[in-house]
């Protein structure tokens, strides 16, 4: 097992059945999860030979930075060498005072959304919990970055590793000290996995990434559209929303000519009707090299129209885009 799995009543017990006190366990977890510290040989406090009784029974698997891009705007992107193989990015965002770090939770991605670079990638594998995890962990304790905020919005489809995702929110939560209400969940629509979330009682965020009210424009721009109807998905928002009083967002990238018009907002407001409690994102549009997208010059013009339709809407502006840091950029280039 690796210190990043072992549970607290775990330590204990493992403890008694050395004759340790179990204090000793609270200690243990103390370096690992207060002071990041999760070296057995660094743990001061301990007796030497549980150390060496420590350092063999539990590994602690760390995450390998390959590459750091700063961009003008302060956002910060890592290339990481997964424990278990592979390489993804996190990134990491201050923007009037909050820093967020979002996390991917697979190794690539299996949907192809269109628009996406990471979507062509292709899916390579899942990551663990701790996999995931150890991302706001090492940028916490490594490289010191405070962190406020943690959206699971990187590579991947998080509710397509779900008992990997939940491990992390609890890790994030039960171990890092985080507010559920600090932590989003983003789906491109995976209904099973949203009825599991509604049935949750920790106050986290979801969003929705819809792009499209239109189902043929979705279809076109999210394959996976093909197989879920947009319909199903609607009623798993309700019932995310109905069972926890609780409203989603809607993530909406603006793409030039694509789904920017009158119909498109018309469709929107269809979409977003009672009792379905939700507000819309939208987002500026990052080009991906070789992908035929650009980003919308109807923006102001989009969203003054979902006011007047009676939506709260707002317009998230890009962060990182210039490292290919921003929504849909992670493809693990190297910025030169
Ligand atoms: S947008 Fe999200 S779900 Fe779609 S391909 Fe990209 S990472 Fe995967």
């Amino acid at each position: 097992m690796t210190l990043w799995e072992a549970s607290l009543p775990e330590l204990e017990a493992w403890m008694l059945q050395r004759g340790q006190p179990g204090y000793r366990a609270r200690q243990v977890w103390n370096w690992v999860w207060t002071k990041g510290q999760p070296d057995p040989w660094a743990m001061s406090d301990l007796p030497k030979a549980l150390r060496e009784a420590l350092a063999a029974e539990f590994s602690a698997p760390r995450l390998v930075l390959l590459h750091r891009t700063e961009s003008q705007d302060g956002t910060q992107k890592f290339l990481w060498q997964m424990p278990g193989g592979g390489t993804v990015e996190t990134v990491w965002i201050p923007h009037e005072g909050r820093h967020t770090v979002c996390v991917s939770s697979q190794v690539g991605c299996s949907l192809n959304c269109r628009f996406c670079a990471t979507g062509q990638l292709g899916l390579e594998r899942q990551l663990t919990g701790y996999e995931i995890l150890l991302q706001v962990y090492t940028l916490r304790h490594e490289l010191g970055l405070p962190i406020t905020h943690v959206v699971f919005m990187g590579m991947g489809e998080p509710l397509l590793n779900y008992s990997a995702v939940m491990q992390a929110f609890e890790g994030l939560v039960h171990r890092m000290g985080f507010s559920p209400r600090r932590i989003t969940f983003s789906t491109v629509g995976i209904p099973k996995g949203i009825r599991r979330l509604a049935q949750r009682t920790e106050p986290f965020e979801l969003a929705f990434s819809l792009h499209s009210a239109i189902p043929e424009k979705r279809r076109a721009l999210i394959p996976l559209a093909a197989h879920i109807p947009l319909d199903e998905i609607r009623e798993a928002l309700i019932d995310y929303c109905v069972r926890r009083f609780d409203w989603v967002t809607l993530e909406y990238v603006l793409l030039d000519g694509v789904n920017d018009g009158e119909e498109d907002a018309e469709a929107l407001r269809a979409f977003v009707r009672k009792p379905l409690q939700a507000k819309v994102n939208l987002i500026e549009y990052n080009p991906v090299p070789g992908l035929p997208f650009r980003p919308s010059q109807r923006t102001r013009a989009f969203q003054k129209k979902l006011l007047q339709q009676g939506l709260l809407a707002t317009v998230r502006r890009s962060r990182g885009a210039d490292i290919a840091a921003g929504c849909g950029q992670l493809a693990r280039h190297v910025a030169k």
